[in-house]
């Protein structure tokens, strides 16, 4: 634990570097380290698990308020704080995060009831989320998550009547929920109708209350949600699952469970709509001479034919190798790879000596023989 990095110091962002900051650097640092880009790099793979470790922390805002206080201890399995720590099991909060989202399965918020009125009432719905890879947002997955929900109670199923006891109609509204009041004006009489008040609009009255849930008829409880997240879900979309949120009253129906997804920044691939971007490094002599480089896609390595004398920047295009289209049963999106050419570092003599051979050939100017500052320099 002791030698850990600074999750900060790690993707190279301040304490105070926002959501969007972080995101930034994360996928600066891990491309640059990415273990497809730097295969047998030893090095490179241990940085880029480190920083992994440090975005999933700083990602997460309830795990960053944790490493803020606590710093790594937060996280220590042996450390004092328990399985999880404090604050890990569930998604505290819903809400909060409401209008930032599209919502691509409609489902607007509306379930807004006129509040007096007796009979069954839908319950509300619940918003949740869930953090999903960007491969795993491409091709659909499942993945469990914890809600705490409003359910009716078990003792009394809902009722809120101990055992052996049954609500009764309310005597003063007559089980309608609302009451008629006559009321002299100077413009006459006028009647209004409004909430009964002695069974608060529900028109029963329990007089023996359930001890399990003191007569509300519906506990709080956790729950684990099995959320089936569809293939081709993108970044900030909502699933509804119709009849997963609170609880309704006196017999109505459960409101739904609204999952927002969001995807994780992939450090190779940025998406765009269903396509998939690609930046890839070859060297020089690959694009000047053409070659068959190996392109990871989200479906694993392919190989990729480039021309002879291919530019920085050109474009090439791999056909439905993209994202799957959302909620259709066939169909992809394209990759599109755009050739970076990198320059050789810390080459040897005779691979320098090989390339001035090729610079006199072009009658190109170069340096001779290593300077005092090309030669043996640390990396
Ligand atoms: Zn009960
Ligand atoms: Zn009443």
């Amino acid at each position: 634990m002791a030698d850990k990095r600074d999750y900060y110091e790690v993707l190279g962002v301040e304490k105070s570097a926002s959501d969007e900051e972080i995101k930034k650097a994360y996928r600066k640092a891990a491309k640059a380290n990415h273990p497809d880009l730097h295969p047998n790099d030893k090095e490179c793979e241990a940085r880029f698990k480190e920083i992994n470790e440090a975005y999933e922390v700083l990602s997460d805002e309830e795990k960053r308020k944790m490493y803020d206080q606590y710093g790594h201890a937060a996280f220590d399995p042996n450390g004092g704080f328990g399985p999880g720590g404090p604050g890990f099991g569930g998604f505290g909060g819903f809400g909060g995060f409401g209008d930032i989202f599209g919502d691509i399965f409609g489902g607007g918020f509306g379930d807004i009831f006129g509040g007096q009125r007796s009979g069954p009432r839908r319950g509300e719905s619940i918003r949740a989320r869930v953090t999903v890879s960007f491969e795993e947002a491409a091709f659909g997955c499942s993945k469990e998550i914890n809600i705490g929900r409003v359910e009716p109670c078990p003792d009394c199923h809902g009722s809120g009547a101990a055992k052996g006891s049954s609500p009764e109609t309310c005597p003063d509204c007559n089980g309608t929920g609302s009451v008629r009041t006559t009321q002299r004006t100077p413009f006459g009489v006028v009647q209004s109708s409004g909430a009964c008040k002695k069974c608060g609009g529900r028109g029963k009255i329990v007089k023996n209350p359930c001890p399990k849930c003191g007569g509300r008829g519906a506990i709080r409880k956790n729950q684990k949600i099995n959320v089936k997240v569809p293939a081709g879900i993108d970044d900030g979309q909502t699933i509804k699952l119709s009849g997963q949120g609170n609880a309704g009253q006196d017999g109505g129906p459960m409101g739904d469970l609204l999952v927002t997804v969001l995807v994780k920044p992939h450090p190779l691939f940025e998406r765009d709509g269903n396509a998939v971007l690609l930046e890839m490094p070859v060297t020089f002599a690959q694009a000047a001479l053409g070659a068959e480089i190996e392109v990871p896609t989200i479906d694993g390595k392919v190989k990729l034919n480039i021309p002879e004398g291919t530019q920085p920047g050109s474009v090439f295009r791999l056909r439905g190798k993209g994202i799957p289209y959302l909620q259709s049963k066939s169909g992809r999106g394209d990759q599109f790879v755009t050739i970076a050419v990198t320059v050789p570092k810390n080459m040897t003599g005779a691979q320098k000596d090989a390339l001035r051979s090729y610079a006199h050939a072009m009658n190109e100017s170069v340096a001779e023989k290593s300077s005092f500052f090309g030669g043996k320099k640390k990396k």
